[in-house]
C-alpha cells in the first residue's frame, strides 16, 4: 500500500468511527427523550397521591373546602362594600376580621394537605358561592341600608353552615376553628344589626336562622372567646368593630 492508500484508509476509518459515534449519539438522545417522557407521565399520579389527606373523611375535606370559600365570600363582599361606602367603617373593620377567618381555614387545609386554590377577589370555584357573591354585590350596591342587610344575611348564613358542618365533623381541631368562626359571625351579626338600628332605625328580620336563635344572639353581649383559644388560632372575633359612621354620611 502506498502513501495515498494509507491516507485514504485513515480517512475511511475516521468516517466509519464518526458515523458510528453519530448513530450512537442519536440512539442515546432517543433514550433520554423516552425516559423523560415516561418519567413525566408517571409523575402526575404520584403528585396527586402526595396531596391526598391523611385520615379525614370526604365530608371533613368538603367542610374545609367549602368554608374557605364561604369565609372568602364574606371577605370579598365586605371589601367591595367598603369601597362603595367608605364613610361607614363597619365593612372595612369586619373585612379585616374576615381575613383572619380565611387564613384559619387555609391553615387547616395546609395541616391536612388539602389543596385549595382560592380565586382572585370576587372569583370562586364553588358555583353556588359564585352566584351568591354576584347577587349580594348587586343587592348591596343599591344603598347603604341594603348593604348592611347583606352583611347580616352573610353572617346568618355563616352561622347556619358552620353549625351544620360542626355536626358532621369528627376532628376536634376542625370543630374548634369552626366554633371560633361562628363566634366571630355572631359578633359581626350584632355589629351589622346595631348599625342598621342606629343609622336607619331598622329592625332586621332573620332569613336563615330562627327568630328565637337570632334574638338570643342579638340580646347577648359581644363574645370574646374561651381562654383565648380563638386568638391563639389567629382568629379575630370582631369584638372591637366600630359601628358609628364617620360624619354620619349615608351616601
Ligand atoms: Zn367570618
Amino acid at each position: 500500500m502506498n502513501k495515498y492508500g494509507i491516507i485514504g484508509l485513515i480517512i475511511l476509518i475516521a468516517i466509519v468511527i464518526g458515523g458510528v459515534a453519530y448513530y450512537m449519539s442519536i440512539q442515546q438522545t432517543k433514550t433520554v427523550v423516552s425516559t423523560t417522557t415516561t418519567t413525566f407521565t408517571s409523575t402526575s399520579p404520584v403528585a396527586s397521591t402526595t396531596t391526598t389527606t391523611s385520615g379525614l373523611t370526604p365530608v371533613e375535606i368538603e367542610a374545609i373546602k367549602y368554608m374557605a370559600e364561604e369565609e372568602k365570600l364574606a371577605l370579598d363582599v365586605y371589601s367591595k362594600l367598603a369601597e362603595i361606602y367608605p364613610n361607614v367603617p363597619v365593612f372595612a373593620n369586619i373585612a379585616k376580621s374576615e381575613t383572619t377567618h380565611v387564613k384559619a381555614v387555609l391553615n387547616l387545609a395546609e395541616k391536612y394537605g388539602i389543596p385549595i386554590n382560592l380565586g382572585a377577589p370576587g372569583q370562586f370555584n364553588n358555583t353556588h358561592i359564585q352566584e351568591l357573591y354576584n347577587q349580594l354585590i348587586k343587592e348591596g350596591s343599591k344603598g347603604l341600608e341594603e348593604a348592611l342587610k347583606v352583611g347580616a344575611l352573610i353572617e346568618e348564613t355563616d352561622i347556619k353552615d358552620l353549625q351544620d358542618w360542626v355536626a358532621k365533623v369528627q376532628y376536634e381541631d376542625i370543630k374548634q376553628v369552626f366554633e371560633c368562626l361562628m363566634m366571630g359571625s355572631r359578633n359581626h351579626l350584632r355589629a351589622f344589626v346595631s348599625t342598621l338600628e342606629k343609622m336607619f332605625n331598622t329592625t332586621y328580620t332573620p332569613q336563615v336562622i330562627s327568630q328565637q336563635e337570632y334574638e338570643q344572639i342579638i340580646n347577648s353581649p359581644m363574645e370574646t372567646g374561651p381562654n383565648n383559644i380563638c386568638s391563639s388560632l389567629g382568629i379575630d372575633l370582631g369584638t372591637n368593630v366600630t359601628v358609628t359612621p364617620k360624619g354620619g354620611s349615608t351616601k
